[in-house]
Formats: C-alpha cells, sequence, structure tokens
C-alpha cells in the first residue's frame, strides 16, 4: 500500500526524525492561509502516490501566501502519471546547500532490510544506480540486532566527512529504521535529506510503501489507505477479497492460487501474448468471486479474450463454472472466453458449461495458446 508524503512525514517525524512543519490543504484559499500563518516562504506540494512530482510541475516554491494561492490553483486538479491531485502539502521552506538520498528496501536477495545512501540525492536514485553505482553505498542490517551504531556511522560519514554532520545523519538512520520496522513497511526513504547551510540536516521529502501483508495487524496504518489515488480496478477487487494486480496486455487471466496464476502469465508470454492483469480467485472460490472476477476483469477495455485456467482441489470446478453461467448471463460477453479446467467435479462443471453454450478444455497448453491467438485476431465465441 502507498501512503501519501505528508502521511509518511508523519511517521518519520513521530520517530524523531527532523521534519518542517506542513500541512496539507485542499483549496487554494486553505494553502493561503497556512502559507500566512507560517510567516515564511512555504513548498506546495502535490500529493499523489508518484515519485517525479517536482520534474511534472507538482512541487512549487512560494515567497508569499498569495503566491501559495496561486500556486496551489495551478496545481490542484493537475494530472500527474495519470493521477488527479486532490490535495498538496504545504511546508516550511527549507534553504538548501546539498541534497542526499536515503532510502530502505526489503533485499530479496538477502533477505534483509537494506539501506542505500548517496550523497548523489534530490534525482532518481535509478539513474544513480545505472550510471554511477559506486556513489551508492549498500548496507543490510540483520533484523535480530537492529541497525548497529557502526554502520550508522558509516553511512553517516559516506554522505558528510565533518563528525558531527556525520553523526546528525546516523541518528537520522537509526530513527528512518526504527519507522521502518514499526510500520510493516517494504520501503522507506528520505529524497532529499537536505544539509541547510547552517549545517542541519532535514527530511524534505518522505516516502513510504507499506507491505499490504502487515495491515490486518496494524490498523492505524490501513486507516491511512486513500483510494482515490490507486487504480480503480484494484480497489474493487481487493474489496471482493481477489488478488489482483492490473497489467498492460490484453488477455484477461482468471486462475485460481498464485502459482499457477504466475504459471499462466508465463505461458501467456512464452506463446507471444501479454496479460492483461494477475488474478487469483483464491483457494475456496464461490460462484460469486468469480462473479466478481469477471466484471472486474470485462470492465478493461483492453482485454481482447478471456482465460480461465483453473485447477480443482479446494476449489470446486463446479463452483467456477457456476460462476461464469452466472456472470455471462448478468452481464453477456463482448469477447472470447477460453475456460480450462480440470480437477474436482470437472465432469458436473463441463456439463454445466456444455449446457449453457460453453467449451471447456483440459489442456493448459491449449488453452493458453487459443487464448492468445483469440486475443490477437479477436474472433467470436
Ligand atoms: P519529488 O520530485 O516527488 O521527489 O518531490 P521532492 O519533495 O523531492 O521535491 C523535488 C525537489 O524540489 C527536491 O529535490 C528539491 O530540489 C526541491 N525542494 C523540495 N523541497 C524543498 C524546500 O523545502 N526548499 C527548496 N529550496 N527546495 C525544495
Ligand atoms: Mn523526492
Amino acid at each position: 500500500m502507498n501512503i501519501h508524503e505528508y502521511q509518511a512525514k508523519e511517521i518519520f517525524r513521530a520517530h524523531g526524525v527532523p521534519i518542517p512543519p506542513g500541512e496539507v490543504a485542499r483549496t487554494p484559499e486553505q494553502a493561503e492561509e497556512i502559507a500566512a500563518r507560517y510567516g515564511k516562504a512555504v513548498m506546495v506540494k502535490a500529493q499523489v502516490h508518484a515519485g517525479g512530482r517536482g520534474k511534472a510541475g507538482g512541487v512549487k516554491f512560494c515567497k508569499t501566501p498569495a503566491e501559495a494561492r496561486e500556486k496551489a490553483a495551478a496545481i490542484l486538479g493537475m494530472q500527474i502519471k495519470g493521477l488527479t491531485v486532490e490535495q498538496v502539502l504545504v511546508t516550511e521552506a527549507a534553504d538548501i546547500a546539498s541534497e542526499a538520498y536515503v532510502g530502505i528496501i526489503v533485499d530479496r536477495a538477502t533477505k534483509k532490510p537494506v539501506f542505500m545512501v548517496s550523497a548523489a540525492g534530490g534525482i532518481d536514485i535509478e539513474e544513480v544506480a545505472a550510471t554511477t553505482p559506486e556513489k551508492i553505498l549498500y548496507v543490510p542490517v540483520d533484523v535480530r540486532y537492529g541497525l548497529r551504531s557502526y554502520q550508522a556511522m558509516q553511512m553517516g560519514f559516506f554522505l558528510h566527512e565533518d563528525v558531527k554532520r556525520a553523526r546528525a545523519a546516523a541518528r537520522i538512520m537509526g530513527q528512518l529504521y526504527e519507522a521502518f520496522m514499526a510500520s510493516g513497511a517494504s520501503l522507506a526513504e528520505i529524497n532529499p535529506l537536505v544539509l541547510t547551510p547552517e549545517g542541519e540536516l532535514i527530511a524534505v521529502d518522505g516516502k513510504m510503501v507499506i507491505d499490504d501483508n502487515e495491515l490486518d495487524r496494524r490498523p492505524e496504518i490501513e486507516a491511512l489507505r486513500d483510494d482515490s489515488s490507486e487504480e480503480p480496478s484494484e480497489v474493487e477487487a481487493r474489496l471482493a477479497n481477489l488478488t489482483f494486480i492490473k497489467l498492460e496486455g490484453n488477455v484477461g487471466c482468471v486462475v485460481n492460487g498464485a502459482g499457477l496464476a504466475m504459471a499462466t502469465m508465463d505461458l501467456v508470454k512464452y506463446y507471444g501474448g501479454e496479460p492483461a492483469n494477475f488474478l487469483d480467485i483464491g483457494g475456496s472460490s464461490n460462484p460469486e468471486k468469480v462473479v466478481n472476477a469477471l466484471r472486474i476483469i470485462t470492465s478493461d477495455p483492453s482485454v481482447k479474450a478471456i482465460l480461465f485456467n483453473i485447477f480443482g482441489g479446494i476449489t470446486r470446478t463446479d463452483d467456477v463454472a457456476n460462476g461464469i453461467v452466472t456472470a455471462t448471463k448478468q452481464n453477456p460477453l463482448k469477447v472470447p472466453i477460453v475456460i480450462r479446467l480440470t480437477g474436482t467435479n470437472e465432469e458436473i462443471a463441463v456439463k454445466i458449461l456444455e449446457d449453457n453454450g460453453f467449451a471447456a478444455m483440459t489442456d493448459m497448453d491449449a488453452a493458453v495458446q487459443k487464448a492468445v491467438q483469440l486475443a490477437t485476431t479477436g474472433g467470436a465465441r
């Protein structure tokens, strides 16, 4: 789950990270009022779940409250990477002597949280990693012991020669690590961590991604969710208890089990197609889940063919067949469908499907090939 900059900053601040004061505005007038209260230059910053807001014109420096109102009027309603800006953060502007990057991600290879720090901050860290990898220091953390002070100091000195500044940076690393661990995050990032001309370190940007599997035991983090900033089909799927991720292709996939879903997407690509989504209807699917899955998939205009791939174990294939029949009666399909199912109650499922005018296949390769071909050429059911 993504959260907004202002929310990530509140979490960071609660763990001691120095963050300039800021408040959220939903109208230009609110932005002006906040800026007037601070009585100094402010930044007006688009709050959307996207990086690169600065480059997109969503981060503006404002000298006066009137300017804050003008800039907020321009930024509110703006589209950044397909997302509409509905709120801005109005925050005291910092003077910048230099910008560093500090981030923590969960590294699958070492199975540890890994710090990435670089004095080349402010810009895309991906670009730094690609062109000047020696400018990034990677420090894995053993979660049994937490971030050790020598590691924090090593990172502090990587960013600043001056021992006082290195110590201040090291303290911030520790605070960021605490915020990361306490929130069930998969990513926590300060870019840039700014050095002011007075020699102070402050975080002027903050980003956090929360591991969805951590949300059940962290209602206070779940409460930070902003549906309006998420892909609508993914929101709908989450509410229907489906694991769904929208992709760019045209073969809509409905599969039971994450492993089979991955294998199905691999096979779609193997036969020259592109999956339109990852969708796992789960182990104990009832017809209702299938109805929801089909509604979500068919509402995507780029889907040119639908592929069901069901391996019946706990999942009863007759439940899935009933779901397909119910869903297509409610909303007749406009694109061809290929149904492969095998396993529990297969004979009953095939009969239900055939009685309702659907063909059923049992061979996975053949079904995937057919779906890819139909998505490419079109064709009636
Ligand atoms: P992003 O583009 O989405 O990463 O948004 P950031 O919050 O990182 O802002 C982008 C850039 O705007 C930063 O790298 C800074 O150069 C600049 N910026 C952000 N906050 C301030 C600030 O308080 N003062 C000044 N002078 N520049 C800032
Ligand atoms: Mn940034």
